[in-house]
């Protein structure tokens, strides 16, 4: 479990809430590395999708959760096997399916490992679903993002349009609930505020300001 010599700062929440965005400006200025879980759930997706292997044919998904490499370049790009995946794990196809991959318990075990792995090595920020509630329930600090459906989406849509990913806000606003009721409702790892995490409301928050709220409750560290 997790060693206690190293801060880990868990930020949860629904997509959308800012949680990437805010936990790589917090790790720059306190020199923290970042952890994007939920590029890892989106990588293994990835993979299986290219593999053919369906959520239902385990065997084929343990040997690929054993034979796939995940890596982060300097620039938090996503790398699968070597190559940099950045612009395909963020796209409709795999975000449609994300979800589903995720709620498989072999991949949460796998995935959970790794992230323990990283966490327990270094002073570190992660985002993601389950990081206050399972990755790491002793983290140092927990913060959960909550923010209106509707400002997430319109978020989110300008990221995809900054991207070149082509999605209509339409589709991001049911992609993001859908995800938001499989990630909430499965049995492993749901998405869930740990019962000593700080919420945030982002609603009415800029980036700034996230950034700011959850610096003053951590003070300065690095
Ligand atoms: O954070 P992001 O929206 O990129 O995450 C994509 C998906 O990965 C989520 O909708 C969720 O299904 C899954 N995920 C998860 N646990 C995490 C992080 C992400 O299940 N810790």
């Amino acid at each position: 479990m997790q060693n206690k010599k190293h801060l880990v700062i868990a930020i949860d929440g629904p997509s959308g809430t800012g949680k990437s965005t805010t936990a790589k400006l917090i790790a720059k200025n306190l020199g923290l590395t970042y952890l994007d879980t939920g590029a890892m759930y989106r990588a293994i997706t990835f993979a299986a999708l290219s593999a053919k292997i369906t959520p239902d044919n385990k065997e084929d998904l343990d040997q690929l959760l054993q034979s796939t490499t995940i890596d982060f370049d300097s620039e938090n790009q996503v790398w699968v096997n070597g190559i940099c995946r950045e612009e395909e794990i963020r796209g409709a196809e795999v975000s449609k399916v994300v979800s589903i991959y995720s709620a498989i318990p072999a991949v949460r075990m796998a995935l959970t490992e790794k992230q323990r792995q990283i966490g327990q090595k270094q002073n570190c920020i992660l985002d993601g679903r389950d990081i206050g509630t399972v990755v790491f329930p002793h983290a140092d600090y927990k913060f959960f993002l909550v923010t209106d459906i509707q400002v997430r989406a319109r978020r989110r849509f300008l990221e995809c349009q900054e991207k070149g990913i082509s999605m209509t806000l339409e589709e991001i606003e049911k992609n993001l609930s859908e995800r938001d009721l499989l990630d909430s409702s499965r049995e492993t790892a749901p998405l869930k505020k740990a019962p000593d995490a700080i919420e945030i409301d982002t609603t009415q928050l800029s980036i700034q300001e996230q950034v700011k709220k959850i610096q003053d409750y951590v003070g300065v560290v690095a």
